[in-house]
């Protein structure tokens, strides 16, 4: 070849590192163009085989890798990755769900999946349904022969309520109906969701996985290839790439992932029992503790607890009251999002969101972080204090 003059030799080298270099770290690959050998090999790759590399959006080695561990950890044996956990949950109801079908949602469920059922409900053709969290094996007189899809969320990630999952997933296989599991709050340590019967499992690795509270990011998993290929479909469809750095952050978050759930997990139900001995406090709903609702399924079907729950004030508190107390606690951020190394605080209004909210009295979720209890016991003592009689 020719000497290549300046302005090739800026974008071309002739340079290759040797062979040979390892590291625990994985290699972060960058590419939306992925180069082939030759023609032969152009014409043999299949985006779907993972096995081969056809386009960054079809993905690369750091994140089949990533792909691989998150199947591994759930137990499961296929994994997609999504740009966050509500584009994982969208790709799961359009590779699954077509015109003319039904869904069916927990009352209790996070609620951007509320709003896609919605849309879903008003735009797609596809009615989506909402059922009672608790509803167990009562779930079998809800599904109609359209119904090709159930949503559970264990538990739900405000209310709390714990869902009988094998119940449920029971009465789905009798009726040829798919359930798919949010198993974000458990973060696929203290919930084995395949055991359990379900057949996808969606988990927002925004969560504990990336515990850095600096990421985005859903993951998809399941065991049957079959219902794999119709999600895969869906995420080629949509377009659902995620960059090689943020697959790094939270591959990064993984060798820490259960070493910080217990963490949070001893720290919070700390915090819940010194809450629920406070008068300021009508209910704490933990599902480690027995005033949860459904905590006998959290106790036969859970080995651990995470760091969120929620309590409910005493209805004499005003929502004015308690937007004081979360305005002054200084330790926790205002926010939504958890899994991170800060403590959160979130009040709901859960008339807006729930159809058959019953309690008095304000809710306000809390995310213990990873900071000292004492520290955190005696912040929010601080702030109940300005809650005003
Ligand atoms: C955060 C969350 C999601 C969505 O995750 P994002 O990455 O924020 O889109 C879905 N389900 C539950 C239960 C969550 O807590």
């Amino acid at each position: 070849m020719p000497k290549k003059s300046l302005q090739t030799t800026l974008v071309h080298t002739d340079y290759t590192p040797p062979t040979g270099f390892d590291a625990y770290p994985p290699a972060i690959h960058h590419a939306s163009t992925v180069l082939f050998k030759d023609m032969a090999d152009l014409r043999s790759g299949q985006w779907k085989d993972k096995s081969a590399y056809t386009y960054g959006l079809h993905g690369t080695p750091t994140t089949f890798t990533l792909e691989a561990r998150l199947a591994e950890i759930e137990g499961g044996s296929h994994c997609l990755l999504a740009p966050s956990g509500l584009a994982a949950i969208s790709m799961v109801d359009f590779g699954l769900l077509k015109s003319g079908d039904d869904v069916l949602l927990p009352d209790n469920v996070y609620n951007p999946n509320r709003e896609l059922g919605r849309w879903l409900s008003n735009d797609f053709g596809i009615s989506a349904r909402y059922y009672d969290p608790l509803v167990g094996a009562g779930i079998a007189e809800l599904i109609q022969p359209n119904t090709k899809l159930i949503w559970t969320e264990a538990p739900g990630s405000v209310s709390m309520e714990v869902p009988d999952l094998p119940a449920i997933c029971a009465a789905a296989h009798a009726r040829g109906v798919l359930v798919a599991l949010d198993n974000t709050w458990s973060a696929g340590i203290a919930l084995r969701g395949f055991d359990l019967g379900v057949d996808i499992v969606m988990t927002a690795l925004t969560k504990y996985q990336s515990g850095g509270s600096d990421v985005l990011m859903g993951a998809v998993v399941t065991r049957d290839k079959a219902i794999n290929d119709r999600i895969a479909m869906a995420h080629m469809r949509l377009g659902m790439g995620v960059s090689a750095d943020d697959a790094y952050l939270v591959m990064r978050g993984l060798p820490t992932m259960k070493l910080r759930f217990e963490a949070h997990d001893a720290s919070a139900r700390k915090v819940a029992a010194w809450l629920q001995a406070r008068p300021e406090i009508r209910r704490v709903l933990h599902p480690a503790f027995p005033d949860c609702p459904g905590h006998e399924h959290w106790r036969r079907d859970f080995t651990g607890a995470g760091g969120l729950f929620s309590v409910i004030f005493d209805a004499r508190y005003t929502e004015a009251q308690t937007d004081r107390f979360v305005d002054a606690l200084e330790l926790f951020g205002l926010g939504y999002s958890w899994g991170g190394a800060n403590s959160l605080v979130v009040p709901y209004r859960m008339g807006t969101i729930r159809r058959d909210w019953q309690e008095q009295g304000t809710l306000v979720r809390f995310n213990i972080g990873l900071e000292d209890t004492s520290d955190l016991i005696a912040d929010i003592e601080q702030a109940l204090g300005k809650l005003g009689a």
